[in-house]
């Protein structure tokens, strides 16, 4: 599968900025927003969940189409479109590409300022997506070295589990990531920040390339070497030779020894 055959739906939460100043040009206002007594954010101290959320995207937008697979944002820049109208555009562009995914980008709330740190979502039992969020996750822990995680091992893996509308109806492994508490002062500081921005975004964009050259989310099975290199390899041209009975195939360690036993003798 070559890179342009991956494609990522690419969603951001909520809605963006219309133009103009006041907190009410904000689409979600009053809700996925929060007001810091100190600091700017985005302007007088508010913080719009979905304005970050846009732009996170972007940078993973980028970074995706860097490594050269097909990306579709499923959201609008201002609109905040229906999580059902999101789940439709995901589910038709399935169809462009080979084998797809969905990452959501998110930022979390709490009635409590005191809650802070990461946690990445899949829809409950086990499916391909636990196999994607612990991609994501275990990069995002390395990028974040003393932050809150807030992983989920009770199932042996660190996602955790619920049935987002955004990740249960769309028909491709799914993700949703709630990169930090914008209602905690000390997790806010951290979302503006642009550099954390990216080193979020390439974290995640680096557990999309391994999950895209595992290949394991499309559900691949080569039936031998010959099939493994034509899918994954195109650029080697795979040949048939006509058999004889002295040609003997190695594929195990065992067949190794018998062609170095009979190469000896
Ligand atoms: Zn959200």
């Amino acid at each position: 599968m070559k890179p342009n055959e991956f494609l990522i739906c690419l969603d951001a939460g909520h809605g963006g900025l219309r133009p103009g100043v006041g907190a009410d040009k904000y689409t979600t206002y009053p809700s996925k927003c929060f007001h810091h007594r100190q600091g700017n954010f985005h302007g007088y101290g508010w913080f719009f969940e979905g304005v970050f959320n846009r732009s996170l995207a972007n940078y993973l937008y980028n970074y995706l189409l860097d490594y050269g697979f097909q990306v579709k944002k499923i959201y609008e820049d201002i609109n905040d479109t229906t999580l059902n109208k999101r789940c439709q555009l995901a589910n038709s562009y399935k169809t462009l590409a080979q084998s797809s995914i969905l990452v959501s980008i998110h930022g979390n709330a709490a009635e409590s300022t005191k809650a802070r740190g990461w946690e990445i979502f899949t829809t409950p039992g086990e499916t391909k997506s636990d196999k994607l969020a612990t991609f994501i996750g275990n990069e995002v822990i390395k990028a974040t070295p003393g932050w809150v995680h807030r992983t989920d091992r009770t199932d042996g893996d660190l996602d955790r589990e619920a049935n987002f509308q955004i990740i249960k109806n769309t028909a491709m492994p799914a993700v949703l990531s709630e990169n930090g508490f914008f209602t905690n002062y000390q997790d806010a500081l951290l979302m503006i920040d642009k550099e954390w921005q990216e080193s979020i975004a390439k974290a995640h964009a680096k557990e999309v390339l391994q999950a895209y050259e595992l290949a394991e989310l499309d559900g691949f099975v080569g039936t031998d070497t010959g099939a493994c290199v034509e899918k994954y390899f195109p650029e080697i041209k795979a040949v048939a030779v006509e058999a004889e009975v002295a040609n003997l195939k190695i594929t195990y360690a065992e067949d190794l020894k018998v062609a170095q036993a009979l190469l000896t003798s």
